[in-house]
């Protein structure tokens, strides 16, 4: 089975990282979409939280697995037999972390690839961290993320 790992932070889904998983799904059998928890981070929901958001999110799909590590991504990507991730791309901006952390995992496992999908134009703006600031602020997120995740924030930021 052809399977890739889509690995992120997902603080909280949003509909880019859906537009991904969908065009991924094109490409792959299966897909595990890897919360990669990173204490060092601060995050607005817990680890399970997200989880649960993505759970959802992505249901109605049966080719997609939901996992977190606190580890390596190449770590978990040997113990599990997988030999792609999946990334997405925004801007030029993007591209300067995604390069080193690409050839860095490479680098600890030389069968380990990374492949970066364009983001789609309606989506090129959008970030978790623009999503929460706008949610923070009672601006309207219905055009950003999944029914789920806009309830949850709504409800994270009720006064
Ligand atoms: P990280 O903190 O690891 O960058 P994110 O959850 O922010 O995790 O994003 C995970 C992946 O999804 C990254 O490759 C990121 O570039 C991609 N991504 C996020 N938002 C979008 C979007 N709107 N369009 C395309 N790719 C996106």
């Amino acid at each position: 089975m052809n399977r890739a790992i889509y690995p992120g932070s997902f603080d909280p889904i949003t509909l880019g990282h859906l537009n991904i998983i969908e065009r991924a799904l094109d490409m792959y059998d299966g897909l595990v979409i890897l919360l990669a928890v990173n204490p060092g981070k601060q995050s607005l929901f817990t680890v399970e939280e997200n989880l649960e958001m993505l759970r959802d999110a992505t249901s109605k799909w049966p080719q997609v697995e939901i996992d977190s590590t606190t580890g390596l991504l190449v770590d978990y990507a040997r113990k599990h037999g997988i030999r792609q991730a999946v990334r997405g791309l925004r801007a030029v901006t993007d591209f300067d972390a995604e390069f080193s952390m690409a050839l860095t995992n490479r680098s600890l496992w030389e069968d380990f690839d990374t492949v970066y999908l364009m983001t789609s134009a309606e989506y090129m703006f959008l970030r978790s961290s623009m999503v929460k600031q706008i949610a923070e602020h009672g601006g309207d997120i219905s055009g950003f993320v999944p029914d789920n995740v806009e309830a949850k924030l709504r409800a994270r930021f009720r006064r």
